[in-house]
């Protein structure tokens, strides 16, 4: 079946060997959902990937970033070569939390993104704007230049998840309103369909920041919202899996 929903974990900098187990209880719970029209996938910490993915079939495990060369004199970063290697199978790119303690551009953000897509891993590119742009009535400014610089059309459509993710929603319980969303979800479709042609019209949008248990259905019904990054709730399975469970019966 054709997937038309995305739903993916970011865990972030969390996660020890005993997390395999979350992991395996997400894959398990998405099978006894029969969420056939849902991609789910998890992103744990680097030295989990392997461990997790040995054990995981049928949901895919991605990681949170890598560099944007093969190999080198680069300490400390990780290839998609490297990931592809060990079965991973997506990568997310400038969530928000890099751009700001790591102070990744969206130049950058793209060549990683290139480079990740040419090694055969789908790449999820956030985009978002911090609350000062948005009080300041910048927020669809910031979100489609970041898309135009982030998401180049050398970009293959079909290896490409879009994060929307208001910085001041992730991890703080705020989440843009259901107007916001839909709003900011339209501008960033058309500026795919500007970019990409008609296979723009297939690129999922994620919606991410503060998605959880009680509110993943009603974002997920907003047009042209097809999945969330999902943060805070994804470390806890049943939450996680509820959030599963709202995709499934969209
Ligand atoms: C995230 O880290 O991408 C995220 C959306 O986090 P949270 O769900 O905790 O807000």
């Amino acid at each position: 079946m054709e997937k038309s929903k995305y739903i993916y974990g970011n865990w972030k900098m969390n996660g020890l060997l005993g997390h395999v187990e979350l992991a395996k209880a997400v894959e398990a719970g998405t099978i006894e959902i029969g969420a056939q029209n849902v991609e789910v996938g998890i992103c744990p910490p680097f030295t989990l990937l392997k461990t997790i993915k040995d054990g995981i079939n049928s949901i895919v495990v991605g990681a949170q970033d890598c560099h944007f060369t093969e190999s080198g004199a680069h300490t400390g970063d990780i290839s998609a070569i490297m990931l592809k290697e060990i079965g991973v199978g997506a990568v997310i790119l400038g969530h928000s939390e890099r751009r700001t303690n790591h102070f990744e551009t969206s130049d950058l953000v793209a060549k990683k993104a290139i480079f990740a897509q040419q090694s055969g891993l789908k790449t999820i590119v956030c985009v978002g704007e911090s609350l000062q742009e948005r009080e300041a009535g910048n927020a669809e400014t910031v979100v489609l230049k970041q898309i135009i610089e982030s998401a180049l059309p050398e970009l293959e459509a079909a290896k490409l998840i879009i994060a929307y993710e208001p910085v001041w929603a992730i991890g703080t319980g705020k989440v843009a309103s259901n107007d916001d969303i839909r709003e900011m979800h339209l501008s960033i479709r058309n500026k795919l369909i500007e970019i990409f042609g008609d296979s723009g019209k297939d690129i999922p949008i994620q919606y991410g920041g503060s998605v959880n248990a009680k509110n993943a259905s009603e974002i997920l019904a907003i047009e042209n919202v097809n999945g969330a990054l999902v943060g805070g709730a994804s470390l806890k399975a049943p939450d996680f899996l509820e959030i599963i469970k709202a995709a499934a019966t969209l």
